[in-house]
């Protein structure tokens, strides 16, 4: 059986980063990923990554932004980890050989994002995430030696030990179809997001929210759940995500009326308010009736006030966007974008070391919760959380192995999975389609629980979520092969969804007021009296979640009203 310190499940930029740090501190560290490391959703991030680097900025206004971004919900002592490590965790980036834009003095370039107070995005022309994922799978190769990769295996489960330790994982090798036992002294997860539970997203097929619901099974809590990230520049016709680096370079969001409307809502911020507060601008501006295009849906992002040649420089990969999937060239005429799925700012609770509460089980990521995000996350923070998080749990891990006696994980993990694929293989062909099941998921999800919910519209997509649970037990596949069975996996992956919407739509009707990301129409205050504290979800057998709460973390920063 494979045995290793530190095994790392999901190769995007949080877990190549945190073998690296394993590796570099002396651990024997494996690297796991369903699909090759550099198509993880990582690879998708276009417009950059924060760090206070200027010398007219410090780590303590990025951090105050993040802690004001987040509604207050975010834990400070995590946010001031982040913010402070951020320029190091950069500079760290550009030695390794990360190529980020330079200005005309030749010093690292910076972009405005939404949500600060200041220019603190590093870019690699809107490719940043590629960019980064690229470098660090280079050292990977590097660190053959130290580090082995299973690419195209697919975990399905995580193995805890008598005491509730997390002692390794259970997978199927894609390519082949066979399933093994791996033993580990700790588990880090940095499986991503769950985005694929609505439709659309921004997110890749692959981001499925299979380790939030791998830990949620295993006895580890959920948090902050509730909150979705909606980004406000997702084309109408897809959900495909325009950079927020559009209006970091000052394009412009325009009604109907040829308006620009974010002067009502965030007069000093404008376009560059926090993502939930211009998100929730234009669906006031749509509801209203002053959207654009077919049916009203929509809202103008006009980049032809960017001058031309640095939209061709600076944001050329959403020139191609808006080319190949609108029609449109976004340097001669506004595009229509709504807000969409994004970013899921909840997850596995973990510490600031990405420790979680099951001994040997880390999380980092955005399948963790630290909470750096809270309410909502800023533009940018992503990228910066997966690397410090990413690194601090690969660092923590093997510091824990060294003392340790090597684990034997049990193979009873292993039998069980190995029925649950062959039953699911075996189901004849009536019932629903997988598919079919994971459309509805979406839809409802993205009806109910988007930028604007209330309590009926929340009870009923928590009635739809239990049903599609009972339905996807008998949902059938068609290929019925062991090579390349993405048929099953897919399967298997709406499990996880499901899951992992519960989780969100319980917590969402648990959460009486008006945070971040949750808005809710019969709650329309933010209210800290009763809510400023984290909703965590425990799994309940198959009841419905259980519901708790943990408090936040305060360091220099207290509660005030959040205007932009
Ligand atoms: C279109 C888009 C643009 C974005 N732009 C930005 C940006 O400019 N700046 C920013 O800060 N953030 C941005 N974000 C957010 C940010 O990119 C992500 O939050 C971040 O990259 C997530 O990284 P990760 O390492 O946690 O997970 P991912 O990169 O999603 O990687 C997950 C890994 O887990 C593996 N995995 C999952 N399940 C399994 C399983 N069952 N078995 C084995 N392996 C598994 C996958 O194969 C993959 O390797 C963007 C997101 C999107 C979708």
């Amino acid at each position: 059986m494979p045995a290793h310190d530190v095994l790392i499940i999901g190769a995007g930029l949080a877990g190549q980063r945190a073998a690296l740090a394993a590796a570099d501190a002396g651990a024997t560290v494996a690297i796991m990923s369903k699909v090759h490391p550099v198509r993880s959703h990582s690879v998708a991030a276009a417009g950059g990554i924060n760090a206070a680097i200027n010398v007219a900025d410090d780590w303590r206004s990025h951090a105050y932004d993040t802690v004001k971004g987040s509604d207050f919900l975010g834990d400070q002592d995590a946010i001031e980890v982040m913010c402070s490590e951020a320029p190091g965790e950069v500079m760290h980036l550009e030695h390794i050989g990360v190529t980020f834009h330079r200005n005309e003095s030749g010093e690292l370039d910076l972009r405005a994002f939404g949500g600060a107070s200041a220019k603190r995005t590093a870019y690699v022309a809107d490719i940043t995430g590629q960019a980064i994922l690229h470098v660090l799978y280079e050292q990977l190769m590097k660190y053959s030696d130290r580090v082995d990769r299973y690419e195209e295996w697919f975990t399905t489960s995580l193995v805890l030990d008598d005491s509730g330790a997390c002692v390794g994982v259970v997978a199927r090798d894609i390519r082949t179809g066979a399933m093994e036992t791996f033993s580990a002294k700790n588990v880090i997860l940095a499986s991503g997001g769950a985005g694929q539970c609505f439709k659309p997203t921004t997110n890749g097929l692959i981001c499925t929210g299979d380790g939030i619901a791998q830990a949620y099974a295993a006895g580890a809590p959920l948090m902050d759940m509730e909150m979705i990230q909606y980004h406000p520049t997702c084309l109408v016709e897809n959900g495909f995500l325009i950079t927020e680096g559009a209006r970091g370079e000052g394009a412009h969001l325009l009604n109907a009326d040829g308006e620009r409307f974010m002067e009502k809502y965030a007069p000093n911020k404008m376009e560059l308010a926090s993502r939930d507060v211009v998100s929730r601008a234009e669906q006031t501006e749509i509801n209203e009736g002053r959207g654009v295009g077919p049916g009203g849906v929509g809202i103008y992002l006009d980049v032809t006030v960017v001058p031309r040649k640095r939209t061709l420089e600076a944001l050329r990969e959403i020139v191609n966007i808006g080319k190949d999937f609108a029609g449109v060239d976004i340097t001669r005429e506004p595009i229509m974008i709504r807000p969409g799925q994004h970013y899921i700012m909840g997850g596995v609770k973990t510490d600031i070391d990405g420790k979680t509460p099951l001994d040997g089980l880390y999380a980092a990521g955005e399948v963790a919760c630290v909470s750096v995000h809270g309410g909502n996350r800023l533009g940018a923070n992503s990228l910066l959380d997966t690397l410090i998080f990413g690194r601090r749990a690969g660092e923590h891990a093997a510091a824990r192995a060294t003392d340790m006696r090597m684990p034997t994980a049990t193979t009873s993990v292993q039998r069980d999975d190995e029925k649950m694929i062959a039953s699911i293989i075996d189901r004849p062909r009536e019932g629903r389609r997988i598919s079919e099941i994971k459309d509805e998921l979406g839809t409802v999800m993205n009806r109910h629980v988007a930028v604007f919910r209330e309590e009926a519209g929340l009870q009923q997509a928590h009635e739809v979520v239990r049903r599609l649970k009972e339905e996807s037990k008998t949902a059938y596949v068609d290929d019925r092969g062991t090579i390349f069975n993405q048929d099953v996996l897919g399967a298997v992956e709406l499990g996880y969804m499901l899951e992992c919407a519960e989780a969100i739509v319980v917590a969402a009707i648990e959460r009486k007021e008006s945070r971040g990301a949750q808005f809710r129409t019969d709650y329309p205050e933010r209210n800290d009296d009763e809510w400023l504290k984290h909703i965590d979800i425990n799994r309940n057998g198959d009841d419905v979640p259980q519901v708790s709460y943990s408090e936040v973390t305060f360091t220099q920063w207290q509660p005030e009203e959040r205007k932009y």
